[in-house]
């Protein structure tokens, strides 16, 4: 019985060769990060066909992502002479997607059957609920959506929903309406792929017994994010619950780590993990201790990170790796400060045989990545945007720029079609291709075509082009900013995106687009020489290279004219030049497939991939720790949970940075460094800028008065720095070390640090620091649901609570 030793299995250590090699029984593999669970899932895999114990076809495999399935399939290829195509590898929805189609008679559908995104399934609803005379303000289509989707995920139907009151009611049969509706237009979402392939399972015992037969091994990373219904749908898989009675079963083969689960807020249960050890009664428990990616600085840090949440299963992890760099710490004064430090960083590293695509920069939230994309092109250094598109082309920006568009052009026909009915407003394709034809024949603009449809169409869309020119003369006299917030109010867009389940991002990065709008000046030069020229928050310009600097001379040249008109001394509007530059920095400087570039991505998407060098950036409360979990402890276990997938990415390098004043969504911040920093062990750390002293003076990278002053004359009150002491929170989010210090600045109210306050808008608080004095005074306020704020005293009306 004893199987040869495999030339796979060399390099592998004790644990992780026999978790390769484990009997085909059910097995947990539960290990730290970089210990090598995704390799040893592959090599498994590998192993098991090496040595004949299981076809290509026996195999089921789930990873989290395509891209990660992608890899594995490589990285099997590369062991093994297979075809991989036939495997089942894949994300859960890839997996069911490829069931239903093979099995769509039993799932009652079309093998066409088309699959709603987020956005479809919404616009589905609608339709719905006009169709039906519901009450959209009682119930607003996106908490239907938000309802549907969580039913699906429990795997209810709308028959299994227990209804207590009359809205419940009304929801489950709106749900059971929309069920029809799909069904009739052969159309599933993605909770659909899950649940309707779940069912096939489960009702069709012949079916369910040919793959318990066929898929000898199930294999599943990332396991500590599976939801209740992904786990259920393994089970359909496995062979039941064994008690020894069935050795020829089928072996379950999960692997993950607890420290790692971040999506909870998706319906991630970690409880799975003891739930498959009861319920599969797994004997096979391996845990990998030995961490093959990171030096110790960075591996330490991470230990010390997470040891600070509560239930965890527990694990160690070393290395011998030795202690390697120190991790880096950088405190910026600005947000643009924050990026040129780290371009800077990487031109280094660069010049030390660095390739590109081992540096990554990862950030909490999507438009953090706005100011980092504008360094790297400022300075030449090709990116990627990995799990997101670039800022500039992701759908909520286009939509946004194509309405500026049409404010600088009524006849872009382009960004016409893209918004005629976007957010929607009942204007069909029909109506829009009478349009077209229209403007066919009378050789103009789809704009000037309008009067010349008649109906109803007419009317619609008439209705459109008159909001547009609404637009456009509120807009004169404006600053390019105010036309921004103006377009993505009045467009519709905000209130769109706001009241969508999963849409919080796009709103953010709508509000990112207005800073993005501030901190432009304009544009000088031509083509390739084109710069854009940029100030940071506090109004300093900033140094900007060539756009064409670093990049392949192939490239498209811009030809529109940048400079002032020769004879007239005419400019462009601050609006067509801030569309050039959006045009500039999308599209064609994307680095090219298999080009060397920097990774950028957020740290959810980098969950289980590796790095030389990894940047962290905007290590600051509110931003990192996110201020809608800062208020309860799961919500900051998750954060924290989060920080250390970003700091295990790392395998020789590690930087973290926080910037004292950062332009987000469209409003300047005065942002403490995260807590996350009070957790890190000190002798890891190298600091690269001063530590501030006790309630200290500005002081730290390229600071110093000048920039300061120059704040006051850009935004009024001066922006004081914070106070020294770490924002040192403990887990009830109570600051500590306050009070200990500084005399109280004289201000004329009763507000002091530590006190307990209530705002008319952000509702209860508590006051972390109080800075400058009289008119200029300003507080800090950690609000329960808010998050951190600074609030300028003559302004915000605080009500001291007793
Ligand atoms: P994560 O939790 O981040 O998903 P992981 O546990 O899946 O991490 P892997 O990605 O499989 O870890 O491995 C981390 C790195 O360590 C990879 O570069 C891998 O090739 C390497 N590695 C794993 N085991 C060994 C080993 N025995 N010898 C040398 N390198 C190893
Ligand atoms: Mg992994």
């Amino acid at each position: 019985d004893h199987v040869a030793p495999s030339p796979l299995l060399a390099g592998l250590n004790t644990e992780q060769g026999a978790a390769v090699t484990l009997p085909p029984e059910h097995a947990l593999i539960l290990a730290g990060a970089g210990s090598g669970k995704t390799r040893v899932l592959t090599t498994r895999i590998a192993w098991l066909l090496q040595t004949g114990q299981v076809t290509p076809g026996g195999i089921l495999a789930v990873t989290f992502t395509n891209k990660a399935a992608k890899e594995m399939m490589t990285r099997l290829s590369s062991m093994l002479p297979i075809n991989v195509r036939g495997m089942w590898i894949g994300t859960f929805h890839g997996l069911c997607n490829r069931f239903l189609r093979a099995h769509h008679k039993l799932a009652n559908l079309p093998q066409t059957f088309q699959i709603l995104d987020t956005q479809d399934q919404l616009s589905a609803i609608k339709r719905l609920c006009k169709q039906f005379n519901v009450d959209d303000e009682r119930y607003p289509p996106k908490q239907i959506q938000y309802f549907i989707s969580g039913c699906k995920e429990d795997g209810q139907r709308p028959g299994d929903v227990v209804a207590r009151d009359e809205e419940a009611r009304k929801k489950v049969e709106l749900y059971a309406l929309y069920e029809e509706q799909c069904q009739r237009e052969g159309v599933v979402d993605f909770g659909e792929l899950m649940l309707r392939s779940f069912e096939v399972l489960r009702d069709n015992d012949p079916v369910r017994e040919h793959y318990q037969r066929r898929f000898r091994h199930i294999l599943i990373d990332e396991f500590q994010d599976t939801n209740r219904l992904q786990y259920a749908w393994i089970k359909m898989f496995s062979t039941p619950p064994l008690e020894g009675l069935t050795p020829a079963g089928n072996a379950v083969f999960a692997v993950g780590d607890d420290d790692q689960s971040i999506y909870a807020f998706r319906g991630a249960r970690v409880g799975n993990m003891a739930d498959f050890v009861r319920e599969f009664n797994v004997r096979h428990q391996i845990k990998l201790e030995q961490n093959y990616r990171s030096c110790s600085n960075i591996l330490d840090s991470a230990n010390e990170l997470i040891s600070h949440n509560s239930h965890r299963l527990g694990k160690n992890l070393r290395t011998d790796a030795g202690a390697g760099e120190p991790v880096r710490v950088f405190e910026a004064t600005s947000d643009f400060a924050e990026a040129q430090w780290m371009v800077d960083e990487m031109k280094q590293l660069a010049r030390k045989d660095v390739p590109k695509a081992e540096m990554a920069v990862l950030y909490r939230s999507n438009a953090q990545s706005r100011v980092v994309e504008t360094a790297l092109f400022n300075a030449g250094l090709p990116y990627r945007v990995y799990g997101g598109l670039r800022f500039f082309e992701r759908a909520e920006i286009k939509h946004a720029l194509a309405y500026l568009r049409l404010l600088e052009n009524p006849n872009d026909d382009t960004s016409f079609l893209r918004v005629v009915n976007f957010p929607p407003r009942g204007i069909g394709a029909r109506s829009i291709e009478q349009l077209q034809d229209v403007a066919r024949s009378a050789g103009c603009s789809l704009h000037d075509a309008v009067s010349a449809v008649t109906g109803r169409a007419g009317v619609a869309i008439g209705a459109f082009v008159a909001k547009l020119d609404v637009l456009r003369e509120r807009s004169e006299g404006m600053t390019l900013s105010e036309i921004i917030e103006l377009v993505i109010d009045h467009s519709g867009l905000v209130d769109h995106y706001r009241a969508e389940r999963e849409g919080q991002d796009r709103v953010e990065n709508l509000e990112e687009l207005v800073s993005a709008a501030k901190s432009f000046v304009g544009i000088e030069g031509f083509g390739r020489d084109a710069v854009a020229r940029t100030v940071d928050a506090s109004g300093q310009p900033l140094t900007q290279s060539p756009a064409s600097q670093g990049f392949d001379a192939s490239l498209p040249v811009l030809d529109e004219p940048l400079a002032p008109d020769a004879d007239t001394g005419e400019t462009m509007s601050p609006l067509a030049a801030f569309l050039t530059h959006a045009a500039l920095e999308s599209g064609d400087n994307q680095a090219q497939a298999g080009q060397d570039a920097v990774q950028l991505m957020t740290v959810h998407a980098a969950k289980g991939l590796e790095f030389d060098c990894v940047f962290i950036t905007g290590m600051e409360e509110g931003l990192f720790p996110h201020e809608n979990s800062m208020s309860d402890r799961d919500g900051l276990e998750e954060e924290r949970r989060l920080m250390y997938v970003a700091i295990t990415r790392a395998r020789k390098r590690l930087y973290l940075s926080h910037s004292q004043t950062r332009m987000l969504h469209g409003q300047t911040r005065y942002n403490m460094k995260s807590r996350f920093f009070d957790e890190l062990p000190e002798a890891c750390l190298k600091w690269l800028t001063p530590q501030q002293p006790a309630w200290g003076v500005p002081s730290g990278a390229g600071g110093g008065g000048g920039q300061w002053q120059n704040g006051r004359r850009s935004f009024g009150a001066p922006p004081v720095l914070q106070p020294a002491w770490s924002p040192g929170f403990n887990e009830k989010g109570d600051p500590k070390g306050l009070g200990q210090t500084a005399p109280e600045p004289d201000r004329g109210t009763d507000i002091r640090a530590g006190q307990a306050v209530f705002h008319n808008k952000f509702g209860e608080g508590k006051v972390l620091a109080i800075e400058g004095a009289g008119a200029d005074a300003r507080a800090q306020v950690s609000f329960t649901r808010h998050g951190v704020k600074w609030l300028a005293l003559s302004v915000a009306k605080l009500t001291p609570i007793p």
